[in-house]
């Protein structure tokens, strides 16, 4: 739980945590956070496309700012206070859309970043959805699964009819996965009146398979990342089979681009999480990381490597960098350190716009996320569909309509940054920003 925000936990429920070592961290300081940087960024591509300022002033904030203050009760009995958010950016294109995060440091702002990102990415794919994202301030490794489940149970209730299958439909995040999403669409199923019960399913994606998930979406963002690197690999002539890579970040997004990069012939070079950093340059085996990850919680202690710091994580010589972790990661000192070919933004905003200058001098290529992992909503919106038309697609099926959106998207990203002469990330928002523009010249807005 969030230490100024709510009350404190017990040692009790913490014994996970208590004893590690605290980093020191020495990194060049940056200001800005998650919001600050992804309005840069906005600035930026609306200037270089003479953005209406009419639609500029729309989409500088979010439409709605919710936040939620409820409490859970612990398994020790005692009550305890949470504080929930859903930031809904955007729906001139469709329902608000976008995942949920648990983590200790989920502020507003962040959030209001992450659901602007959600708007230019569903944009960006000519996805019917615009952008939102929620979350709750609290750690999610210091509780119980009946804690968890509690938690998210009244948060959703806390929501109420702030989320629907029409309206907002969130996903996983960090913090958060299938099980999460069950929870919750079960959770609102059950507040809507048995007749409404079953179409109400798609309130939520990213759900198990047998609640309504589909498949290929567990996958779905580290695939899509991938599909990525093979399109710049094919534009640059560069092999992937024999090259390496470093990731950062081992959860979802971080561990299935691996173990897919893995099966093209790359090398796993170096590793790491919120715990510590490894390094193999012989290789390490995704899969049994990932298999150690699900045992323990976090690369640390894995066999198949030795220790480093996060510099020495920083400077490993490889082809490919991927930053999965959380926002922020990549400042000067990062960018300066990296001994890559190509940066690929798995996390949302991992780079602060001084290093992306450097990176950028250095000669280093920068996939941006919103193009990069995007494939998490594109599987999601074919997750809505299928409920919504009480299909199941087969794994094929979702693969094969994954590669092709992500390659047609790649490439009109490339083509536009050539034309324009502008960066990948001004030219991936650029095309986002065009529909939502298009859109709001259509209809104006009410009255
Ligand atoms: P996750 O919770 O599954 O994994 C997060 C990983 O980051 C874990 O390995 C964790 O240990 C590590 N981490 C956390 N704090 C860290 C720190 N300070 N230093 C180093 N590592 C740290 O989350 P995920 O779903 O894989 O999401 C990762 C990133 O990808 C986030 O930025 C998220 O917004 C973005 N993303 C996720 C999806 C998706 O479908 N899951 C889609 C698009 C974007």
């Amino acid at each position: 739980m969030a230490p100024q925000e709510s009350a404190p936990i017990p040692t009790a429920t913490i014994p996970a945590i208590a004893g590690l070592p605290v980093a020191v961290d020495t990194r060049t300081r940056l200001s800005g956070n998650l919001y600050s940087v992804g309005a840069a960024q906005l600035d930026k591509a609306a200037k270089a496309m003479n953005l209406p300022s009419d639609v500029y002033t729309i989409l500088s904030q979010p439409k709605n700012e919710i936040i939620v203050n409820f409490p859970v009760r612990m398994d020790d009995g005692r009550y305890l206070l949470f504080k929930g958010y859903r930031v809904q950016h955007n729906n001139i294109l469709g329902p608000y859309k976008g995942g949920i995060r648990y983590h200790e440091d989920v502020t507003l702002d962040e959030l209001k970043g992450l659901a602007a990102a959600m708007t230019w990415k569903s944009a960006l794919h000519d996805i019917p959805f615009g952008g939102g994202k929620g979350g709750i301030k609290f750690n999610p490794r210091m509780h119980s699964k009946g804690e968890l489940e509690r938690i998210t149970r009244r948060y959703t209730h806390a929501l109420g009819s702030n989320i629907g299958p029409e309206f907002d439909v969130p996903a996983p995040d960090v913090g958060t996965n299938a099980q999460t999403m069950v929870w919750i669409m079960d959770t609102y199923m059950n507040v809507v009146g048995f007749s409404e019960k079953n179409a109400v399913r798609r309130v939520v994606t990213g759900k198990t398979i047998t609640c309504g998930g589909s498949y290929g979406r567990e996958t779905a963002t580290g695939q899509g990342l991938v599909h990525c690197v093979t399109e710049w690999a094919t534009d640059r002539k560069f092999n992937l089979n024999g090259s390496t890579f470093t990731v950062q970040g081992f959860g979802n997004v971080g561990s299935w681009a691996a173990k897919i990069l893995a099966k093209m012939g790359a090398t796993l070079v170096g590793v790491g999480d919120y715990k510590g950093y490894l390094a193999n340059p012989e290789g390490m085996n995704p899969h049994k990381l990932s298999e150690h990850v699900t045992h323990t919680g976090s690369v640390e202690g894995y066999r198949g490597a030795r220790k480093i710091t996060r510099e020495e994580f920083f400077g490993l010589e490889c082809d490919i960098f991927i930053p999965a972790a959380l926002e922020l990661e990549v400042g000067v000192d990062e960018a300066r350190a990296l001994k890559c070919k190509v940066v690929v933004e798995g996390a949302n905003g991992p780079t602060y716009p001084e290093a992306e200058a450097i990176l950028a001098e250095r000669g280093i290529d920068i996939l941006p996320d919103i193009l990069v992992n995007s494939g998490g909503v594109a599987v999601s919106y074919y997750e809505w569909l299928q409920n919504k038309r009480s299909e199941r697609w087969d794994l094929e099926e979702v693969e094969v309509r994954l590669e092709k959106r992500m390659k047609r998207t790649y490439g009109m990203v490339r083509d536009l940054a050539d034309e324009r002469k502008v960066d990948y990330r001004t030219a991936a928002y650029i095309i986002g920003l065009e529909r939502i523009a298009r859109a709001y010249a259509e209809r104006g807005i009410f009255p």
